[in-house]
Order: structure tokens, then C-alpha cells, then sequence
């Protein structure tokens, strides 16, 4: 190899030897210029490779290479067409036999020089010598010295993601002429110290190790540092976004006392769970503080948030302030709304209720009762969220089932304080978990609280899955149920029926003439004026209507302790979590309750997620699986907002890793607020240029 001038990581990768324009163009397609990003292009997997032999010295019964000149070939047709090689160096000769290989005699051909990878056996034919059967071949320069770690050795080779212009061998191959050189210009982020403590390797050595492995456990330990840097990163970024608004707002530390706490007892009509209790108790001392409170409040369906959500809403009215609940449906808002009023009658409280559906007259008047401070608690959809809303003092924001919002919105709502320094408390409600492990990243920045257990006196529900055929026999065991005094849901993923799907206006006509002829039957969905969905729930609740048939605007929040029934059909469409959130509009009341799931499983994933419908009842479970089906691919949150993906840690495997990224980032922030000692520079660069702009940390800098 000639020398080459001095390089840096930023010189183009055209100053490598055998890189031309072509293999050059090859590479910026996949994202390589320079030396730096050709060197931090990693390989995917490694594949074992058996060190080379003479041939004289291979034995059966292992997986053996060699090279050497093809001497002779040929096709033998039969039954089972082959192709044959014959192999020989200086020390003797090996067989070569592939199988369906006919192919093979427009590429290898005798005279030529191959490298062959492959199990040896004893031969088939003689009674000597070894064959190897359908081995792996490259075609090899004669004087080209073996790669990797030479004769004798075994090795791992890296296998790197290729495209049709360039494949993994002359990515390898180029990685291979420059790595030693580019090695010694990788700085490391971390002090030596900080990384020993750790047992992890430098920056240099884990990309020496990824693309040179010795052994198996250097991929691991490589793989372990660069996934642990990803990790640190994405946390950094996050809890330093998170120290910067906390330092950069205050939000009003509203009072408590035991009275206030009694009091607000006093208007909720039943104990709290041990559950509630110390998520009450937690926000409690949140909102005591002049840090804005930014918690998530996790519940099964039916565990009991909304009171939860009432207690906090009514320590800001203790401290003469405002509060505002966020649902992600108008039928929500609205149950909240009644529930809320009819818990607070007789006392001050002023309660409004905000959505899109109201008349313009109406939410003028709304509007001017929030900025002028007549209304305490308000409680809307995502209409909260328009720019007239003014509050005057908002203190506490809560956004319920907050899966069903994007990331952004709930941003957005903090914003709604009226002063820029001041942000209201924030709660998050959730009845899908998130996962734990992302709970740690995308939500970094946010504390966790668990409502365990549900309310005293509920009743596991039954689930059962069926198939089409079945339906008929299922609506015949629902009328006898209605007949019975129980309420059901029948749940469509249409309004109308299409091709593929089945509408509510359909089954219904078919329902009232069939099998509930004589039953009092609604349909419910978003098509609905206001006025008419709240008649038709105020008679379903009152036990004046028998069955609801309903699209998924009953999915969340909506609570009626007699229904008793619940059928979805076409189950296969809806996610995991949609599905354990539909089944929770059951299970409420004293009466034993069925969730039946008519559905078809169409792809292995529907079958796995009626299986497991069938076999969790568990809230917290359910999520874990449905992350497991769904896998780390879709990684839900983080993608939805715009976070780059990892591209080595894996959060379905890196627990373990990921807590210790966060507990570290945690602690250097604590250290080290701003990041400012100019031996962090590195660091900061580099976190900067990973999440700066998706988190807004630009300003940071
Ligand atoms: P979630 O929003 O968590 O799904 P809800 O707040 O709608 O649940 O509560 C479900 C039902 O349980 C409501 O009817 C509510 O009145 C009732 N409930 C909540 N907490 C308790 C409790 N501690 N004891 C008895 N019933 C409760
Ligand atoms: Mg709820």
C-alpha cells in the first residue's frame, strides 16, 4: 500500500485505496462520506469463520476453510443435479459438491482462485480424502493473504448492511484498509475513570471490536458500550430539557393542610383504594412544590383515576385557582363533566364544560368565564388546546388517557398558562402503560405513579373468542342476558358498512328485527348531534336502553356499572390496547361479566393478540405483550415524535442498561447543569447533534 497523506475523520472516503468514484458514490447512499461515518458504520451481525488450513490438513466432521486453485469442474445430471469442483494447493486436494448447483459452472472455473467455508465429511464416494458439501465461496486474488486473522485462526467477520451497488465484502475491505489508522482519532466522551467504573471499553476500542472482533465477547462488550452511549444520549437530552424548565419556570405552590385533604375526602362518595391513596398522596406533595409537577398517573381501566384527577383539580380550588381536565373524546368530557358537577353539588366549585360540539354563543360565554376567572374547574377535549382559551390562573393541568393524545398536545396545554414563567402542574392519566422500558426514555422526564388494584367488589370478567360462524349463538346468549335485567355493548369499527368492514347503522337494523326484537336498542358513534348522544347515554345509564350498539367512541372512560356485556365484533382490527380498554366498559357492577370477541384471526400477529386477550386480564401484562408483539420496530412514542432511532440498543433486550443510562445522566446533570467545563464539549456536541432539534434543546447550546 502506497502511503497515504495524514487523514482526519472528516477526509472523504475516496482517500482509501481502491475506493473510486463508483464504490464512493455506493457509499453515500447508505450515509458515508467521510472516515468517520465509513468507521462508525456498523455491521449487523458477525459470522463465524473457521481459520484457514492447508489441505492437507483438514479432518471431517467440522467446519473447516481453505483456498486454493480449482482444478477441475463439472455438472452431473440426475434426480439431484450437481455440481462438482475439484480444490488442490500445494499440499493436496478436497471435493467440492453442490447440491441443485448447475448454476454454479457460469462462476467457477478451473484455473481459478476460491476461498471455500464450509462442514467437511468424509467422502461419499471414496474411501478416502473429505468433501465438503455446499460450502460458501468467494473467488480470492492468488496472492492476496488471507483477511482477518490469518492461517489457522478462526475469526468473526462482520457482516455490514449492503446495498446493490456495494456489498458487505467491500465495505469490509475498505474498513479494513483504514480502520488502524482512524481508530487512534476517536475521541471519547468519557473519562477514562467514568468508563472503568462501568467495565466499559473506549469509543475506539468498541468500533475496533465491532468491526475486528477476537471473540464473541468483544462484539458483546462493543455492542454494549455503543448501545449504552445511545441510551445515555437520549436521556441526557431529556432530563436536561427537563432541568431547564424547571429552573426556567415556576409554577404556584398550592396549599394543603389535613383540613383541605378532609375536605376534599369529604366529597368523593367512597375509601380510596390503597391504589388512590398514594397517588393522591404523591401529588400532593407535587403541588406543593414551585416545580411544575410533570407525573403520570398509570391505572388499569376502572382502577379509579378520575377521582384521583378530582382531588388534584380541587387543591388548586383550595389555593383559589384554576384547573382544567383534557379528554380525548366529547362523550368523555362529558361523563366527566356530569360526574364531576354531581360530586361537587352544593359546594362553590364552578365547573365548565369546554368541547367542539358546543353553540358558538355558549362557548363565548365559556370562554370569558375561564380568562376572567369565574370558572375553577374546566373540563374539555382538545378545543381546550385553541388559542381563544385564556386561563387566568391555571394551576393544575390534566390530561386523561393521554395515549390517545400526541406527544406535542401535551406540551401545548402547559402552555396554556397565562404568564410564560409560570406553568401549571402537570398530571398525565393513562390506563395503557406505557411499557417500562420506554416509560424510561421517551417519558424520561416524567415521575410515575402506579394506581395498583382496582375498587372493592369487582368481578373478573369472562373473555371469550369466536369466529364468525359463531355469531348468531352469541347474540342468541346476549338476548338472554337482557332478558335478565344486564345491559350490553355491542362494539363495529364502522359506522357504515364498506368492503371490509362492518357498520353500527347495519347490525342494528338487523339486531332490532332479530335477535333483540323487543329490546330497547341505540346506536351510538361520533356522527351523533351532542344533544342526542347524551340523551342516548343518560337512558343507557338509567337503564332505558338495553343494548348500545357502538362504534369505538365508548372505548375510554365511559362508565355504566350495569352493563354487564360487552361483544366486539371484527376484533382482529383493533390493537391490544384498544381491545383491554373496550373490555374495561365492563366488569364495573356486581353482575358477572363476559367480554366476547367475534373475530377472524386474519394475520399471526391478530392471533396473538386474541390469544392474548383471552389469557391477560391485567392492564400492566397486556402492555408488556403488546410491546413484544408489536416489537421495539415500532417503539410507539419515540418515533411518533421524531426521535432518531437507536441504532444498536435494543429496549426490548437493554433494561438493565437503559436504568443505568438514566441513573447516570441523572447524576452528571446534578453535577454539571449546564454542561459548560470545557472537558464536556465533546458530550455536549454530540448529544446536541443527536436530539437538539427533535427536543428543542437547540437554545441549549
Ligand atoms: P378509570 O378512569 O381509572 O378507568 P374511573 O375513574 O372511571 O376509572 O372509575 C371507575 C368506577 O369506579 C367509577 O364508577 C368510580 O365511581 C368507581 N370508583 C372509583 N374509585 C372507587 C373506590 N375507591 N371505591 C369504589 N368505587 C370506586
Ligand atoms: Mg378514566
Amino acid at each position: 500500500m502506497s502511503p497515504t497523506p495524514d487523514i482526519t475523520l472528516r477526509t472523504p472516503v475516496t482517500a482509501i485505496p481502491g475506493i473510486g468514484p463508483a464504490r464512493a458514490e455506493a457509499l453515500r447512499a447508505l450515509g458515508v462520506r467521510n472516515i468517520g461515518q465509513l468507521v462508525a458504520y456498523l455491521p449487523f451481525r458477525h459470522e463465524f469463520e473457521a481459520g484457514e488450513d492447508k489441505l492437507v490438513n483438514l479432518q471431517p466432521g467440522g467446519v473447516v476453510s481453505a483456498r486454493g486453485e480449482v482444478t477441475a469442474t463439472r455438472v452431473v445430471r440426475g434426480r439431484k443435479t450437481r455440481f462438482e469442483a475439484v480444490l488442490a494447493d500445494e499440499t493436496g486436494r478436497l471435493d467440492l459438491v453442490w447440491f441443485n448447483g448447475a448454476h454454479l459452472v457460469k462462476s467457477i472455473h478451473p484455473g481459478m482462485h476460491i476461498r471455500v467455508q464450509g462442514k467437511s465429511r468424509t467422502h461419499a464416494v471414496r474411501t478416502y480424502g473429505i468433501q465438503l458439501v455446499n460450502p460458501r465461496w468467494e473467488r480470492v486474488r492468488e496472492d492476496e493473504p488471507p483477511m482477518g486473522a490469518g492461517p489457522g485462526a478462526d475469526r468473526l467477520r462482520p457482516v455490514y448492511p449492503a446495498s446493490e451497488s456495494i456489498e458487505s465484502r467491500a465495505i469490509e475491505g475498505a474498513i479494513e484498509k483504514i480502520l488502524a489508522r482512524a481508530l487512534p482519532l476517536i475521541e471519547d466522551h468519557f473519562p477514562e475513570q467514568f468508563r472503568r467504573e462501568r467495565e466499559l471499553p473506549s469509543l475506539a476500542d468498541a468500533h475496533r471490536m465491532m468491526h475486528r472482533p477476537d471473540n464473541e465477547q468483544e462484539v458483546l462488550s462493543a455492542r454494549r458500550r455503543l448501545a449504552y452511549d445511545e441510551l445515555f444520549m437520549l436521556q441526557l437530552a431529556v432530563q436536561l430539557r427537563r432541568a431547564k424548565q424547571r429552573r426556567e419556570t415556576r409554577a404556584p405552590a398550592l396549599k394543603w393542610s389535613e383540613r383541605i385533604d378532609a375536605h376534599i375526602r369529604e366529597r368523593i362518595p367512597f375509601t380510596l383504594t390503597p391504589g388512590q391513596d398514594s397517588a393522591v398522596r404523591e401529588i400532593a406533595k407535587d403541588l406543593q412544590k414551585e416545580t411544575p409537577a410533570n407525573r403520570l398517573i398509570q391505572g388499569d381501566v376502572g382502577s379509579g383515576k378520575t377521582v384521583v384527577a378530582l382531588y388534584a383539580m380541587l387543591m388548586a380550588v383550595a389555593s383559589n385557582k384554576q384547573a382544567a381536565i383534557m379528554a380525548p373524546t366529547e362523550l368523555l368530557a362529558e361523563q366527566h363533566y356530569l360526574n364531576i358537577v354531581a360530586l361537587l353539588k352544593g359546594s362553590t366549585v364552578r365547573v365548565e364544560l369546554l368541547t367542539g360540539a358546543q353553540a358558538k354563543e355558549d362557548r363565548e360565554s365559556t370562554l370569558a368565564r375561564i380568562e376572567s376567572g369565574d370558572a375553577d374547574i374546566v373540563i374539555g377535549t382538545h378545543a381546550l388546546l385553541t388559542e381563544r382559551v385564556r386561563f387566568i390562573d391555571l394551576a393544575v393541568a390534566i390530561i386523561d388517557e393521554q395515549h390517545r393524545f400526541g406527544v406535542h398536545q401535551r406540551a401545548t396545554l402547559r402552555e396554556k398558562a397565562d404568564d410564560p414563567t409560570s406553568t401549571p402542574h402537570t398530571l398525565v392519566m393513562t390506563a395503557t402503560p406505557i411499557p417500562r422500558t420506554l416509560a424510561l426514555t421517551i417519558f424520561g422526564d416524567l415521575d410515575v405513579s402506579n394506581i395498583q388494584g382496582l375498587p372493592p367488589g369487582r368481578q373478573p370478567i369472562s373473555t371469550r373468542v369466536v369466529g364468525t360462524e359463531q355469531r348468531d349463538e352469541v347474540y342468541a346468549f346476549v338476548r338472554e342476558r337482557l332478558d335478565q335485567g344486564d345491559q350490553a355493548y355491542i362494539v363495529l369499527p364502522a359506522i357504515d358498512d364498506s368492503d371490509s368492514l362492518r357498520g353500527v347503522r347495519s347490525t342494528l337494523a338487523w339486531l332490532e328485527q332479530s335477535h333483540f326484537a323487543g329490546k330497547r336498542v341505540a346506536a351510538l358513534h361520533g356522527q351523533l348531534k351532542r344533544d342526542t348522544r347524551e340523551h342516548v347515554m343518560e337512558r343507557f345509564r338509567s337503564g332505558l336502553i338495553d343494548a348500545l350498539i357502538a362504534t369505538t367512541v365508548i372505548e375510554v372512560g365511559v362508565d355504566v356499572p350495569n352493563a354487564a356485556i360487552i361483544v366486539i365484533e371484527q376484533a382482529e382490527r383493533f390493537g391490544l390496547a384498544q381491545l383491554h380498554q373496550l373490555r374495561g366498559r365492563v366488569g364495573r357492577g356486581p353482575n358477572k361479566s363476559v367480554c366476547i370477541l367475534i373475530g377472524e384471526a386474519v394475520t399471526p400477529d391478530a392471533v396473538l393478540r386474541l390469544d392474548a386477550m383471552k389469557a391477560i386480564a391485567d392492564g400492566f401484562q397486556l402492555a408488556e405483550k403488546d410491546f413484544e408483539i408489536r416489537g421495539p420496530g415500532e417503539m410507539l412514542g419515540l418515533k411518533q415524535a421524531g426521535a432518531p432511532p437507536f441504532k444498536v440498543a435494543d429496549l426490548a433486550r437493554d433494561h438493565d442498561l437503559l436504568r443505568m443510562a438514566r441513573r447516570d445522566a441523572a447524576a452528571w446533570i446534578e453535577r454539571s447543569p449546564d454542561l459548560a467545563d470545557p472537558t464536556e464539549e465533546l458530550l455536549r456536541t454530540r448529544m446536541l447533534r443527536a436530539h437538539g432539534q427533535w427536543l428543542g434543546l437547540v437554545d441549549v447550546a
